[in-house]
């Protein structure tokens, strides 16, 4: 079974109000095996709601419609709906008297446009709202299922949860599995390279790859009749794409790169300290942002003036003088520095330019040194990222940290 969301509103066709209801319904969805197609956001306009809603109906099994629902008039959902499916719409008396019930038990007089929530479609069940005036609509036919949400998340949460054991009953048994493999290192296109010969050949489980600064992701997804026979989809194509993009992959369980790193240097009972220049603390933040870092993360220095380079980490002036701040020298000299001082395993030393300010013609914006001072001696990177001053940033711990989990492996073996 395949569902369709259709948001509501032209609020949220403007920078200021997002569609969160649609994630919420999704996450429900997928949990009952019911795989989202399409969703459309759609602004309080007859014409094309109609369109919209008479389009969902022809191509999808179940239909979600999130807003729209209130008294006022830019609320034309119900007609919509009503005309797309070419239904008569019919005031109920019953939900006409609720509506009018509920304002007299809280001693306000009702205005008349309050009684075009009591319009319902020939044929619509009602869903009752325990937190609101306007009620949903529940159609069904020809195997097709349409559901009328209101907008407000509060009204529309349990309005949908309230659904879930009818729409179980009618949707064939089925589950949804999910597993991502996490690569850094490599582009977007450069993975694609290795793996979509494999993938391509698999329509379950369907793969999506998803660039993200410093980092590639494959998502997998499997459909079953079961937890388990999805899961078997996954399971024999997540290995194949792992093997193929090899030494890149850091994490086959969601883990982040901060997690596997610590996971490492707990393992082999290794230490970390960091100095970092243009990344200002980035490093340590991410770092110390995984429980339990305190077991292997020494500490770190934001050395960000030449003269804290000097008297914390020992870089000597004269390098300073002789190669810059910004250069595969001072970077060594950082790590190694934090290294000595902390006594730890290992050192990480990052000095670059974050920009848009302070590049040279020799030194552009996004050129970041990072080095790794271990028992295997010092590797320095030098790496010229592009993008914007954080995304730089984001980019040079990405870097830092891959070091460590590539020095972590080579020990592991
Ligand atoms: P409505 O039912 O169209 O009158 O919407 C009432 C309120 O619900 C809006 O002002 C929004 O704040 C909220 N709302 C409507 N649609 C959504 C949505 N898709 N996601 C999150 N909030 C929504
Ligand atoms: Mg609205």
């Amino acid at each position: 079974m395949n569902a369709e969301i259709i948001a509501i509103g032209s609020e949220l066709l403007t920078p200021y109000r997002s569609d969160t209801n649609s994630l919420f319904l999704t996450e429900q969805l997928n949990r009952m095996g019911v795989e989202v197609v399409s969703k459309t956001v759609v602004g309080d306009d007859r014409e094309r709601l109609t369109a919209a809603i008479a389009l969902a109906w022809k191509r999808s099994d179940l239909v979600l419609t999130i807003g729209g629902l209130g008294p006022t008039e830019d609320d034309v959902t119900r007609e919509c709906a009503a005309q797309a499916l070419g239904r008569p719409l019919h005031s109920d008396s019953q939900l006409a008297q609720a509506i009018e019930a509920r304002f007299r038990s809280r001693g306000v007089r009702m205005a008349a446009i309050n009684l075009r929530q009591a319009l319902r479609i020939e044929g619509a069940a009602v869903l009752p709202n325990s937190r609101g005036t306007a009620p949903g609509q529940w159609i069904e036919s020809d195997g097709k299922i349409l559901i009328l949400l209101p907008g407000p998340p509060r009204e529309l949460e349990p309005m949908f949860e309230s659904c879930l054991p009818r729409l179980r009953e009618k949707t064939p048994p089925s589950a949804i599995c999910r597993r991502v493999l996490r690569i850094t290192g490599l582009t977007e296109s450069a993975v694609e390279e290795m793996v979509a010969p494999i993938y391509s050949r698999y329509s379950n489980p369907a793969t999506t790859i998803l660039a993200a600064p410093g980092e590639i992701q494959l998502h997998l997804r499997g459909f079953g009749n079961d937890s388990s026979e999805a899961q078997a989809h996954v399971d024999e194509l997540f290995p194949k794409l792992e093997a193929a993009v090899g030494e890149y992959v850091f994490s086959t369980d969601g883990a982040s790169l901060e997690e596997t790193v610590g996971r490492g240097l707990v393992a082999r009972q290794a230490t970390l300290a960091v100095a970092e220049s243009c990344t200002g603390g980035l490093l340590a933040q991410r770092i110390t942002s995984v429980s339990g870092s305190s077991a292997y993360f020494a500490g770190g220095v934001v050395c960000y003036s030449n003269r804290w380079k000097t008297e914390w980490l020992g870089v000597s002036q004269e390098m300073l003088e002789a190669r810059g701040a910004v250069s595969r020298e001072v970077a060594q000299a950082l790590a190694e520095g934090v290294g000595r001082r902390a006594g730890s395993t290992f050192g990480i030393g990052i000095t670059g330019i974050a920009g848009p300010t302070g590049a040279t013609p020799e030194k552009p914006a996004g050129l970041v040194y990072v080095a790794l001072a271990g028992p295997q001696g010092t590797e320095v990177q030098e790496k010229r990222y592009l993008g914007e001053r954080e995304v730089v940033r984001w980019q040079a711990t990405q870097t830092a940290l891959d070091l460590v989990r590539r020095a972590l492996q080579q020990r592991g073996r």
